[in-house]
């Protein structure tokens, strides 16, 4: 099987209160970044895949030609190979430019069966591009999957975490899924992978070696414009310490408050 699986560097989420807006904007945010979270189960179920089935897992990143964390981190998992996706033009792309160029990427890769993206980048978190790049590419897209039941000749069914329940699906092969965390476990990078990463050459694709048409992505192509951006105002917390002789005390002042507050 040969599988791609789409990898996003995002912004550590545990430095969010010190991230500013402005640096969001203009694509320069100060904080560690690190391979989106969602996107360590899609690497590890493509791992596990090739491990029971043999073939090949390319990890493909778009963003700065220097952000090449994710990528690193897929390959110190295990994949075998990656390739960033970085040029001027692309600077900016919405949802759908995004999805293009991974297609872009995924067609002059060669022969694939699957692609198997996250659920969801923490920072963007539309849930947008594993969709687009399904339908870019005229494939099959089934998303939050929380297992894969079979994969056939031609064909996977899996099972899709739904709010309500699991649902069963059966697609041809070629196909596009978005994982969820229920899938399975990520590993942790051996140290042998870390090296081979680290010594890793990661080709860098552009609007020319990709055959996009810079108009289409980037800016140029964005129908989605940001033209904002804020944080949500801080609420404003109200701490008090409930105070009494005994726990029981305590308990019947806490109680009379909540029923006071209308919270039960
Ligand atoms: C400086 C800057 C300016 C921006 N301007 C705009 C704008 O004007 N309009 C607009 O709509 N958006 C803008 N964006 C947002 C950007 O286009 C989105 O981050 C991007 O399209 C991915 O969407 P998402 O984060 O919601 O991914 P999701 O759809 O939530 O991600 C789902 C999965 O898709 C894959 N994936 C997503 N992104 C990538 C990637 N880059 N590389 C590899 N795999 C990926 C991963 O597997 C991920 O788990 C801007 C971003 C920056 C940093």
């Amino acid at each position: 099987m040969n599988i791609l699986v789409p990898v996003k560097q995002v912004p550590d989420t545990a430095e969010l209160p010190k991230i500013q807006p402005s640096e969001v904007v203009s694509g320069n945010i100060k904080a560690t970044q690190i391979l989106n979270p969602w996107d360590e189960y899609a690497v590890e179920e493509a791992l596990r895949i090739k491990e029971s089935k043999g073939g090949k897992v390319t990890a493909i990143s778009f963003g700065p030609a220097d952000a090449r964390e994710a990528v690193k981190r897929a390959i110190a998992m295990g994949a075998d190979a990656a390739v960033m996706l970085s040029d001027d033009a692309f600077a900016n792309s919405d949802t759908l430019g995004t999805a293009k160029l991974i297609a872009a990427a995924a067609k002059k890769l060669g022969e694939f069966d699957l692609i198997i993206t996250g659920k969801a980048a923490v920072d963007g978190d539309s849930q947008v591009v594993p969709v687009a790049l399904g339908r870019t590419l005229g494939l099959p897209v089934v998303t939050y999957v929380a297992k894969i039941r079979e994969i056939g000749d031609g064909s996977i069914t899996v099972e899709r975490l739904l709010e309500d329940g699991r649902e069963i699906v059966t697609v041809p092969l070629p196909a596009v899924i978005s994982v969820v965390k229920e899938i399975n476990e990520p590993r942790y990078p051996t140290f042998m992978g870390i090296r081979k990463a680290t010594r890793a050459k990661i080709p860098v694709w552009g609007a020319g070696d990709l055959g996009v048409d810079p108009s289409e992505v980037g800016e140029a192509g964005a129908a989605v414009k940001w033209t904002n951006l804020r944080k949500p105002p801080a609420r404003e917390v109200k701490c008090e310490i409930i105070e009494g002789e005994t726990v029981e005390e305590k308990v019947k002042t806490l109680v009379d408050r909540l029923i006071a507050e209308k919270v039960i």
